[in-house]
C-alpha cells in the first residue's frame, strides 16, 4: 500500500480493528461510548499485539475509558501550555515561548490519533477550537524579525500534499529572517508510506534555509524496516531525523525498554533528541509518571552503561519553555578545594575547584 492507500484504509472502526485484535469489552465501550477521534494507519496497526490490551503499541492508538477520568490535568491546556493569553497578538497557529523560534500548526489531522497526545483536545477530542491556517501564520512570521527557526506541527504536517509542503516550504524560504525549517511529524514511524519521492524531491536538496525533521518513537516494537528505509531515503537527500519519544506509564518507563529504544533509534540512524514528560493536558493521567522518572531512567539505563549519542535530553514542556531534568546526584559534594564527583557505578572521584 501506498501512503494514500494507507490513509484510505486507515484504521478507525471497530470493524477494522477486528482484522488486527481482538478488542476487549472495554476497549469496545470505549469506543462506542467516547465521543474521540481515533485511528491509526494499517502498517501502524499490524504492530499490534492481538491478544493482549497492554501491549505497548496497542495502548498509543486504541481508545481507553481510563481517558475519561481527570484528576491531574489542565482544561484548555494549549491556552496556557502556549502562552495564548498573554498580551502578544498571534494566530491560533502560532505557539511561541522562546525569542526566537516558534511552533507552527498547519494541521489538525494525523495519521496516527496517539492517545496520550499534549494536543488532544484540539486534535483527538475537539474540545477546544484553534484555527490552524497557514496564511495567517506565514504572515505573522514575515512581520517577526526576530524568528530564525519555524518548527512545523500540527497535527501531523506530512498529512498535507506535497503541493500544499512545497508552498509552506518555499514561502518560508522567501523570508530572508528565516533560517531554518523544522517538521515534527510520526509519519516516519506511523506512515512510513510518506517518504516517497514526490515528497522528497520537495524536501531535499542543499539550500540556504535547511530542513530538518523529528519524529515521535516511543517504543522499540514501533521500528520497523519500512522506518529504517524512511529514514534513510531522507538523510539520503540531506535531511537529519531525530526523535521526540513521550514518557509512558507501562510503555517505556522500565530500564530495559528505555535502552532498548535509544539503541534500536540509533541502529536506524534516528538521533535521541528529547524524551518529554508526559503533559498535564486533560484526560492522559494514565500515562503519566513522576515527574524524576526520566531523569532516573537516563541514570540508569543510559548514561556510562552505553553509546553517549544514545542519550536524549529528559525535558519537561511547560508554559514558560521547556525545562531539561537531569539525574541530580553527579555532585556529591563541593566545597572550596574541591568538588566530589560520582559516576553512574557509583564510584568517587574529585576534582579541584578553581576559583573563577
Ligand atoms: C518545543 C518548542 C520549540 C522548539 O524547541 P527546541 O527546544 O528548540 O526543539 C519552539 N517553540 C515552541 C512553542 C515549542 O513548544
Ligand atoms: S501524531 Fe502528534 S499531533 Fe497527532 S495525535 Fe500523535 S502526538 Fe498528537
Amino acid at each position: 500500500m501506498d501512503w494514500k492507500e494507507q490513509l484510505r484504509n486507515q484504521v478507525n472502526t471497530l470493524e477494522r480493528l477486528r482484522l488486527y485484535i481482538e478488542p476487549t469489552v472495554e476497549e469496545i465501550e470505549a469506543i462506542e461510548t467516547m465521543n474521540t477521534k481515533w485511528g491509526t494507519t494499517p502498517h501502524y496497526a499490524a504492530l499490534m499485539d492481538k491478544k493482549d490490551p497492554a501491549c505497548p503499541i496497542r495502548r498509543q492508538v486504541v481508545p481507553s475509558l481510563k481517558e475519561r477520568e481527570n484528576r491531574y490535568g489542565i482544561d484548555n491546556y494549549l491556552i496556557w501550555k502556549e502562552n495564548r493569553d498573554t498580551a502578544e497578538h498571534r494566530p491560533d497557529a502560532i505557539a511561541r515561548q522562546y525569542h526566537d523560534k516558534i511552533a507552527f500548526a498547519v494541521t489538525d489531522v494525523c495519521a496516527n490519533y496517539c492517545r496520550h497526545c499534549f494536543r488532544k483536545e484540539v486534535v483527538v477530542d475537539h474540545t477546544l477550537e484553534l484555527r490552524f491556517d497557514v496564511e495567517e501564520g506565514l504572515s505573522w512570521i514575515r512581520n517577526a524579525p526576530e524568528i530564525r527557526d519555524v518548527l512545523i506541527t500540527g497535527g501531523d504536517p506530512f498529512l498535507l500534499s506535497n503541493d500544499r509542503i512545497e508552498y509552506l516550504v518555499r514561502k518560508l524560504r522567501e523570508i530572508p529572517h528565516v533560517e531554518m525549517i523544522r517538521f515534527g511529524t510520526r509519519t516516519v514511524i506511523a506512515l512510513p508510506q510518506r517518504m516517497e519521492e514526490g515528497l522528497l524531491k520537495v524536501l531535499g536538496g542543499l539550500h540556504r534555509v535547511p530542513i530538518w525533521i523529528n519524529t515521535q518513537c516511543n517504543h522499540p516494537k514501533e521500528l520497523t524496516p519500512e522506518s529504517a528505509e524512511a529514514v534513510y531515503k531522507l538523510m539520503g537527500c540531506g535531511i537529519n531525523v531525530g526523535n521526540q519519544a513521550v514518557l509512558l506509564k507501562g510503555i517505556n518507563d522500565d530500564v530495559d525498554t528505555f535502552r532498548k529504544l535509544h539503541l534500536k533509534l540509533l541502529q536506524f540512524r534516528i538521533r535521541p533528541y528529547y524524551v518529554f514528560y508526559c503533559e498535564p493536558a486533560p484526560g492522559i493521567d494514565h500515562f503519566r509518571t513522576p515527574v524524576e522518572k526520566g531523569a532516573e531512567l537516563i541514570r540508569d539505563a543510559i548514561r556510562g552503561h552505553t553509546t553517549g549519542l544514545a542519550q536524549p535530553m529528559y525535558v519537561v514542556a511547560t508554559n514558560v519553555g521547556k525545562i531539561p531534568l537531569a539525574p541530580d546526584y553527579y555532585i556529591r559534594e563541593r566545597d572550596e578545594k574541591e568538588y566530589t564527583l560520582v559516576n553512574f557505578k557509583g564510584q568517587v572521584t574529585r576534582m579541584p575547584n578553581i576559583p573563577e
